[in-house]
This record gives C-alpha cells, sequence and structure tokens, in this order.
C-alpha cells in the first residue's frame, strides 16, 4: 500500500544556489547558499520528499547544455549528501517550444505527486519568484517565498529570508498540526 508522504517543492535558482542573472550553469559560479544542506537534512529528517522544480531554458535557447546543468546537479547533490530526491527541469523556452512543465505551468509538481505519491495538504513550495508561486497555489501547496521579487498579487502564505528560516516555519507548523 502507498502511504501519501509529504513534499517541499524547491525552486532551484535563489533559493538553493546564489542566483545569476545572466543563467547559473558554471560549476564554478554555482554558489550554495549558506544553510541550505543543513535545512534539506532537518526536512529529510522530519520526513519530506524533497523535489526540485527549475525552470532551465537556457538549454532551449543553447546557452548551456543538459550536461552542464546535471554536473551542477551532481555538485549539489554531493555537497548535501544526496538527499534530494528528484531535479525536474524544463528546458523550453517560449520563444523555442511551449511546455506545461515550464512554471507556472504545473506539469513538473505533477509528476512528482505521482512518483512519490504526494500528500498535497501537508506539501510545500519554496520559491522566489512569482511563477513559483502560481504553480503551487493552483495545486493548493502551501507556499514560502524567498525574499521580495514576487508580484504583489502573487504573494506567498509566507516569506522568509532563506530556506534555512523557511525549514523552521515548515517545521514548526508541522508541530502544530
Ligand atoms: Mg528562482
Amino acid at each position: 500500500m502507498n502511504q501519501l508522504r509529504p513534499c517541499v517543492f524547491l525552486d532551484r535558482d535563489g533559493v538553493l544556489n546564489r542566483d545569476n542573472p545572466r543563467y547559473t550553469y558554471r560549476l564554478s559560479a554555482f554558489d550554495i547558499l549558506p544553510g541550505v544542506p543543513e535545512a534539506l537534512y532537518a526536512l529529510k529528517e522530519a520526513g519530506f520528499v524533497l523535489a526540485v522544480v527549475t525552470n532551465q531554458s537556457g538549454i532551449a535557447q543553447k546557452i548551456y547544455t543538459q550536461r552542464q546543468m546535471e554536473l551542477c546537479h551532481i555538485y549539489l547533490q554531493d555537497a548535501c549528501e544526496h538527499v534530494i530526491d528528484h531535479f525536474y527541469f524544463c528546458p523550453y523556452h517560449p520563444s523555442v517550444t511551449q511546455s506545461l512543465a515550464r512554471k507556472p505551468g504545473t506539469l513538473m509538481f505533477e509528476k512528482a505527486i505521482a512518483k512519490f505519491t504526494i500528500d498535497i495538504s501537508r506539501s510545500w513550495m519554496v520559491g522566489d519568484r512569482t511563477r513559483d508561486i502560481i504553480p503551487a497555489r493552483q495545486l493548493g501547496i502551501k507556499t514560502i517565498q524567498i525574499g521580495d521579487e514576487v508580484e504583489p498579487e502573487h504573494r506567498a502564505e509566507h516569506t522568509a529570508a532563506s530556506l534555512a528560516e523557511a525549514a523552521r516555519m515548515i517545521l514548526h507548523s508541522r508541530l502544530n498540526l
């Protein structure tokens, strides 16, 4: 019997690693943000599935290759003891190919929900952009935004300064269920 599991959906750039307006794909420029491995361990320990959902349209735009992105993900996994359960990425860009997977589309989330038999009602999305919050809200996933770049009409339920703070909120809220 499959038991439903809670999940923390994680945007990548600006949540796990420092965002770079010119795309983040060089390993030498892939800076993991402070406290990220510890936050991921704490969430994992509490029983959350950890699923990264990331738009990587630089692949379709031929700015970098899928392999370059994968090397960044291997580096990240190595830095956090491989606690991330899966990376969902959308390589497409509207100027090249439309895709339901590209956030604010919900398809990457739906794939994770099916694969890991996720309990949406106990799950969270941590992101830093409007396009992270929209699909999560559409699916009934609780939202936390990092920083202040989400458009006011789409503001998340909670705001945190970092993934470390977001993880504390999630774990605290779980205790209060
Ligand atoms: Mg981001």
